[in-house]
């Protein structure tokens, strides 16, 4: 088994043998694979065993693998250049892109992560407003900043408390952590601290807790709430924009954020974020304005050329009507596969990522979320691994499909989560 040989390899070498923990498998149990390649709709472990993929990089891949326009676009750039340091055509184009296709967007500063893009957003709607406070919502994920990776403390409207170690009590607790979907919190948390809030941060549908969907209201009681007391809203759209649709989840709910931040989609597989929003806001980032923000790659031509690519391919296909026929036809077939074998489930949906929960009951914050039977998780995903189907190694992680799946594809995934099924 050349996957359990290279990964104990990889132990040696890495922590964890990942360059990202969820990597590693340890929420579901069993070995990582090992990739050697992907095409389409379609990866391969070293060991040759073939996985229909709807892990799909975590979310950048809506092409698929290796679309021949995105790979024909990065091949020509790689002859004239692959850094250069200042700023080149192709940051120009995609930044018009970027500025026609997302409402709020007026002009848009290049990073290589999303986390970059996140941990800038903050740093400018703090510089900006002169405050120190921010607001995150339970369980949505925003990069691993030090701001951002704060848990709850008890009750409503408290401090947060650090993440990890690592973070010192003293940033921590100026992020104020609260109930995703809770309005209720977030006016008491406006009410408590209101007027050194600088900016409220949030996934507009939540990916990272799995796929939790915003309540009616929801996002529009942010927007107002901020404005009553002088707080910009960050709309965090690195896995929804591009996702949703042409103009991402602000398009989708008619959102006015801002600050937006992006990520995955906008890079098609290459390293890349991005984050925009008002010409006012944005004008007080450096070189312009006073709020430093640099990155040496920042901008670099290949990820360039890769986001234009994928965003002419994807804005030409207009794809989102059939992705989403094509999502429903498969939650509707796994739905119905675990009520024939009577195991408690609850699908949440958006376009093309959703999540299956192994819960009874609606699934609507992080403390519902953690309600699923993340055990019977572990074994539906190495069940269906064992079958070929690649999903997200976590309970609290979006599916995604892709342009490159079909409705072949679809109904061979059914087949074998079906199969898979018998075994559990
Ligand atoms: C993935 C993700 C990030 C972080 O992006 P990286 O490129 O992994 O640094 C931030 N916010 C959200 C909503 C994400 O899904």
């Amino acid at each position: 088994m050349e996957n359990r040989k290279l990964f104990e390899r990889a132990r040696s070498l890495m922590p964890g043998g990942v360059s990202s923990p969820v990597r590693a498998f340890k929420a579901v149990g069993g070995d990582p694979i090992i990739v050697s390649r992907a095409k389409g709709s379609r990866l391969w472990d070293v060991d040759g065993k073939e996985y229909i993929d709807y892990l799909m990089s975590w979310g950048p891949l809506i092409l698929g693998h290796s679309n021949p326009k995105v790979v024909q676009a990065i091949k020509e750039q790689t002859e004239k250049g692959l850094s250069y340091g200042l700023t080149n055509v192709h940051e120009i184009e995609l930044a018009q892109r970027v500025v026609s296709a997302m409402p709020s967007v007026e002009m848009v500063r290049f990073v290589s992560s999303g986390t970059e893009a996140t941990m800038s957003a903050i740093r400018l709607a703090r510089g900006y407003t002169g405050r120190k406070y921010v607001v995150k919502f339970e369980g949505c994920y925003h990069g691993h900043g030090d701001s951002l990776l704060v848990s709850a403390g008890s009750g409503v409207a408290t401090l947060g408390i650090p993440g990890t170690p690592g973070v010192p009590e003293e940033i921590a607790k100026l992020t104020l952590v609260i109930p995703y979907n809770s309005v209720e919190a977030l006016e008491e948390v406006f009410k408590r601290y209101g007027e050194d809030i600088a900016c409220v941060i949030v996934e507009p549908v939540a990916g990272n807790m799995g796929v939790v969907l915003p309540k009616p209201g929801f996002l529009k009681s942010i927007r107002e709430i901020t404005r009553h007391y002088g707080a910009l809203v960050i709309c965090d759209e690195v896995i929804t924009n591009f996702r949703l649709s042409k103009g991402g989840a602000q398009e989708y709910f008619g959102q006015d954020p801002d600050i937006t931040c992006m990520g995955k989609i906008i890079g098609g597989g290459m390293p890349l974020g991005a984050y925009g929003g008002k010409r006012e806001v944005m004008q007080k980032v450096a070189p312009e304005g006073p709020i430093y923000q640099a990155g040496t790659l920042s901008g670099n031509p290949l990820s360039m050329v890769a986001g234009i690519a994928t965003l002419r391919e994807l804005f030409e296909l207009n794809p989102y009507k059939t992705l989403e026929e094509l999502t429903k036809r498969l939650t509707s077939g796994i739905s119905q596969i675990l009520k024939e074998k009577g195991i408690p489930h609850r699908i949440n949906q958006i376009a093309s990522m959703f999540t299956v929960f192994f819960t009874e009951e609606e699934v609507y914050d992080y403390q519902s979320a953690k309600r699923s039977d993340t055990v019977l998780f572990g074994r539906f995903f190495r069940a269906l691994l064992k079958e070929g189907v690649l999903i997200p190694p976590s309970q609290f992680e979006a599916w995604f499909l892709s342009t490159a799946h079909t409705q072949e594809d679809i109904d061979l995934t059914l087949e074998r989560i079906q199969k898979a099924l018998q075994s559990l």
